[in-house]
Formats: structure tokens, sequence, C-alpha cells
């Protein structure tokens, strides 16, 4: 493909505002990118190297500026064009704004691009891994000549997409998303002109997989009521999730269909992405399966181990290469490992008895890329494995946990980097395991369904997370509910408030997050005069011992302001400290949200109402949890 065809697809692109016709265009595009399509694919996401991939063209803006202004010609110099920048904010609309190819004669000389002005797709290709790869004596020179070639081949929409591909950023609108589906879209279904048979590689009739379909299997994927497959967007979904590579799927997918994506494996020395875990509790696990495996979840960052019987390669829970700055867990892998495999754990700083450190002490290490050596002295790091994803040529992805950790053992066993699960369906076990994992210093517990599989890029309900409760909320008590029987004529049940910022009201300016809260009046618990300022979010009984209640109603009486039955108001006056498990959303309260497991710790004597804790430091916390 012609450099020109794609850069004149990718401003079309970029114009149009709809995203389902943004599909249909970048689908369009992938169709006619022939032997082209992996770098296309590439190239519209702003990269030269698939993602996995930790080359980089490591060309800074100097040497941008200053291959754009030797092709815009001799006027033109690296001020000139950062002064234009500085005025127009965006280098794809300065390098699209000069006239280049004067300098024709020179291109040749530089013996880039020497043949022809028409650059193709595959050319840049060629020169921008020339440029990434040029290391050594006289590179700055050879680098910039070679950039250089290219714009003084260029045309203005041509140099727009050259100089922001160089830069890694297309700004054209074309998310990971956008290409999944049109990947789906071109090569995996009927729709559009991507193709023109309603058979797919492997023979599959794909116009009755495209119906729209809303089962989910348990893994929350959708899929086909009728074939119960995955639909083609979570099968081109899942290729991406293990491969981290956009061009190799779209080259599958046309290629072998579906098959051919089911088939795409793990490969050692190429990240998959983590399986991620929600939070949840002891009896939510028990609940849903029946026993668990219960580990420690330890205070450190994701870390995933490829070593491919040669050399180790380690990555980031973002798949960044982090192999350099962590040299005792190569080591370690090393002298512990031998034959190819893949381990999916956490590393975590100790300190002299192996004790763990606060995950910020990790951090000092992790991407660390001078003075390795000095930090290694400084912060002791440790490996700590709890998942196995491939053991000498087979891959476990599919496997049961229960056998990953069987091949973990096998190959760390003799280790202290094991994770060490215990299989339980009693929750005093589980509270067990949970204390001595607080006790000798870890975050909490990590709770697995024993038999998953591993699910790469998914935040299942496979693994739950539970950390204790470390927050605690100072909400305003706005009601409360009269006890009953031995606690008759004592406030038992409290209503708590969040304060809302500026004075809004919290029907006024609904939490964000996307989910509506339907303010359907009966459901909602009153706070009367209070709702200007202060948001319901949630109820607290437990935790307050008999004593407590009586001096809490003692407290509280003489600012009731309503009563009907057992319930009362009360003017926002006394703040309550509370812990809790989590915080959910919910349409049962004012705020949106509410508490799961609300606990009484104490009363805040020293602040007022308008110390309370606000709407936005509870939409702070959930953001984090
Ligand atoms: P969070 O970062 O709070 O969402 O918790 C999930 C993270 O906990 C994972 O991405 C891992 O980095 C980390 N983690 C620590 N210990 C474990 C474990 N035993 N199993 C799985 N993840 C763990």
């Amino acid at each position: 493909m012609e450099f020109a065809e794609f850069a004149a697809r990718a401003e079309t692109i970029a114009e149009e505002p709809g995203d389902l016709a943004t599909t249909e265009l970048v689908s369009d595009l992938l169709s006619d990118a022939d032997g082209d399509l992996p770098t296309v694919v590439r190239f519209l996401q702003g990269r030269v190297y698939p993602a996995w991939d930790g080359t980089t063209l490591d060309v800074g803006p100097a040497l941008l500026h200053e291959a754009i202004a030797r092709a815009a010609g001799p006027n033109v110099d690296a001020d000139d064009v950062e002064s234009k920048l500085a005025e127009v904010g965006e280098i794809g609309a300065v390098a699209g704004s000069y006239d280049f190819g004067g300098q024709r004669g020179l291109g040749a000389f530089t013996g880039s691009d020497a043949e022809s002005d028409d650059l193709t797709v595959a050319e840049v290709d060629e020169r921008l891994r020339e440029i990434a790869t040029t290391m050594g004596e006289g590179s700055e020179k050879r680098r910039l000549d070679t950039l250089f070639g290219l714009f003084n081949s260029a045309s203005s929409a041509e140099a727009t997409f050259l100089a922001r591909l160089v830069l890694g950023e297309m700004r054209i609108g074309v998310g990971e998303g956008t290409v999944r589906d049109a990947i789906a879209a071109a090569f995996l279904s009927t729709s559009g002109d991507a193709g023109d048979a309603s058979v797919d590689a492997n023979g599959t009739n794909v116009d009755e997989e495209l119906e729209a379909v809303d089962d989910v299997d348990e893994e929350g994927q959708a899929v086909d009521d009728d074939t119960n497959e995955p639909k083609p967007v979570e099968t081109v979904e899942r290729a991406l999730q293990v491969s981290n590579d956009y061009g190799m799927v779209a080259r599958v997918a046309r290629e072998e269909g579906r098959a051919g994506l089911d088939a795409i494996g793990l490969e050692v020395g190429r990240p998959v992405q983590a399986m991620l875990a929600q939070a949840g509790s002891a009896t939510d696990a028990l609940e849903e399966w029946g026993k668990a495996i219960v580990e420690t979840k330890f205070d450190g960052a994701r870390i995933q181990v490829h070593y491919d019987g040669a050399s180790v390669s380690l990555f980031s829970r973002n798949m960044d290469d982090v192999t350099d700055p962590l040299p005792e867990i190569v080591e370690f892998v090393e002298r512990e490992v031998d034959v190819p495999a893949v381990i999916d754990g956490e590393v975590v700083a100790v300190d002299e008895d192996g004790s763990p450190l606060p995950f910020q002490e990790v951090l000092r290490r992790f991407r660390r890329k001078y003075d390795v050596d000095r930090m290694r002295e400084e912060v002791r790091v440790k490996l700590r494995a709890f998942d196995c994803l491939h053991v000498d040529g087979d891959d476990l992805l599919d496997a049961p946990l229960t056998e990953r950790h069987d091949r973990l053992e096998a190959l760390l066993g003799d280790t202290d980097a094991v994770s060490e699960p215990v299989v339980s369906s009693e929750p005093d076990e589980i509270a067990a395991v949970e204390e001595d994992a607080l006790d000798a210093g870890h975050e909490g517990i990590m709770l697995k369904e024993p038999a998953s599989t591993y699910a790469p890029g998914k935040r299942g309900k496979n693994w739950l997370k539970r950390k204790p409760a470390v927050e605690t909320l100072d909400l305003v008590v706005t009601g409360a509910e009269w006890g009953e029987g031995r606690r008759a004529n004592r406030l038992g049940t409290f209503l708590l408030s969040a304060r809302v910022s500026g004075g809004e009201s919290a029907d006024d300016s609904p939490p964000n997050g996307g989910d509506a809260v339907p303010d359907d009046g009966d459901d909602v618990a009153s706070s009367d005069a209070a709702s200007d300022a202060y948001a319901t979010i949630g109820k607290v009984a437990t935790g307050v011992t008999d004593e407590e209640l009586e001096s809490l109603s003692e407290r509280l009486e003489p600012h009731i302001e309503h009563e009907s039955g057992q319930t009362v108001s009360i003017a926002p006056e006394v703040v309550f400290e509370v812990g809790y498990e989590e915080i959910q959303r919910s349409p049962t309260y004012e705020s949106g949200y509410a508490l799961r497991f609300p606990r009484f710790v104490t009363v805040r004597e020293d602040k007022t109402a308008a110390d309370a804790d606000s709407l936005d430091r509870v939409e702070r916390l959930i953001d984090s949890q």
C-alpha cells in the first residue's frame, strides 16, 4: 500500500465522529491492506513494533524537528519548526504545513528512499525500524539522515502522519477497542464489504455468529446462545490478550479465521496480559464455589517471568520489560528453573529477615535504569510466585488453577518463592489464614476458584482480593431507629451521610461513573433538612456495645428533628468514624453509594458535621478499591 493512501484514509478516519462509522472505515482499510496488514494495524495505533516488544524508535523531539527542518529547505531551521509548534500546538500539523521535496538530490545522497518519491507503507516501516536499530558511533547522524530522507519524500498529508508515527501518537481516534472490533468485522464476519463469503476460513457460517446475543459464559464472555461459542469480537479479544500483537492477530484472523485465532497460544518471551482480581469476601467465595484456594496477597508489583531455556525476561503488569532493574530475580530464576517456563507472581521488597516491606520500596527498584547495583544493596527484592502459565512445552492457560499450582510447586517447590495456598471450605479457617497473613505484614489474602482457568486481562470473579478495611470514613449521623425489646428506649441503627461539597444537593449532582442513580423516592432514606448538604450513604448497627448505645442515644436525642414510628431524623451534628469492607454503587441511598459491612469505630468528638468526609472522598476511595 502506498503511504499516501494510508495517510488519506487516516485523515478520513480522523474526521469521522461516529464510533460505528469509524470502526467501519478502519475495517475497510484493513481489508484493503493486503500484505501490509500487520504494519497498517500497528501504524493505526502509532506503533512500529507490537505492544509487547520493548523496542522503541527513541527519536526525541529535537531530532524530529531537525529532520523536518532539513527537508523543508535551507530557509527553515529547527528553531523555526519549534516556534511553529508553539503556535500550532501539534507536530503533525507543523510537518504538514511545509512543502517538502526540494532537497531531493540530498535525499538520494543519503541513500534513503533514493529510487522513488512514492513512499510505501512497507518502506516507511523498514526505514523506521532502521532508525530504531541504528546504534553506536555516528548513529545520531545516520538516524537523522534516514528521517530526513523520509520527510523529503513526503507529501503534506504523509508528513503529518509520519511525524505523529515517529512520536507514537496518531491522533485519529482509533483506540485498541476500535482495532479489535474492526479486525472482527473485516475478517470474521460478512458485515460491510470486508468479505464476500458467509463462511470463514474454517468453514464456519459466520452469518449465524453475528446474530445479536446477550448470553455470557462463566468468565463473563459474550457467547452465542445457539452454539455457545464466543462472539467474533471475543475471539479476537482473547487472541490479543494472549499475544499482545495486533498486527499478527489481524493477519491470523484474515488467513486462518477463528480456528487460527483460537490456536494462538502463549509464546515464551512474549508477555500475556495479567489475570486480575475483584474485591470480595470469604462468604462470596464459598457461596459461589463451595471451597476456595486461599493465599497471601503480597504487597508488591506484579511480574511475569519468562524463561526460554537460555535467558530470562521479566515483564510488568503493563507488559513493560523490567528485566534489567531486577538482576537478582533473573539470577534466581536462572539458578532454580531448568526448563522453559512462564511464571506469574509478585516482586516484593523485604528486610534482612525476609519480612515484607511496603510497596513503595519495590517501586524504587522497578523501573530503574541507572544505579541498579547500588539500589540492589539498598532495597532487597524477592519473587513470590503464585501461578504458572507454561512449563516445558505445556501451555497451562486452560488448565485448572490446582494443576497450575502443582506445576509451579514442581518448578520452585524447593525454594521459598512459591505462595503456599490452602484449600478451604471453612470461613473460620480462611479467617485464620487472613490473620496469619496480616500478622506477617502482608496486605491481605486472595481467594481463588480452584477449578478456574487463567483468563488473561480479565478482572473476573474467579480471583477475589480481600484486604482489611484500612480506610475509615467520618460520616454524619442524620437519622436513626429506635431499638426493640431490651434496647427499646435506645437508638439502634444509625443512618449515615457524607458531606456534599459545595453545598449542592446530591440529586442535583449525581455521582459520576456512568451509573445514573434512579431516585425513586421510596427507596431513598430521608435526611430531611440535612439533605441540602449531606447525602445518605448507609446504616450502621454493628460494632456498638450496650454501654456505647446508651451514651450514643443520650448524645443524639437532643438533635432529633422528626419521629415517625421507629424512625427518627436527626440534625447533622454528630460524626461517627465508620469502618467498612467495600464501597458499592447503590440506588438505595441518596449518595448513589452504599457501604458494605459498615461497623462503628468511634464518635469523632473532635469533628463537626462540616469536617465530615465528603462525597468526593468517597468517590476517590471507590476508584482506589
Ligand atoms: P489490586 O492491585 O489491589 O487490584 O490486587 C490485585 C493484585 O494483587 C494483582 O494484580 C497482583 O499484583 C497482586 N497479588 C499479590 N498477591 C497475589 C496472589 N497471591 N495472587 C494474585 N495476585 C496477587
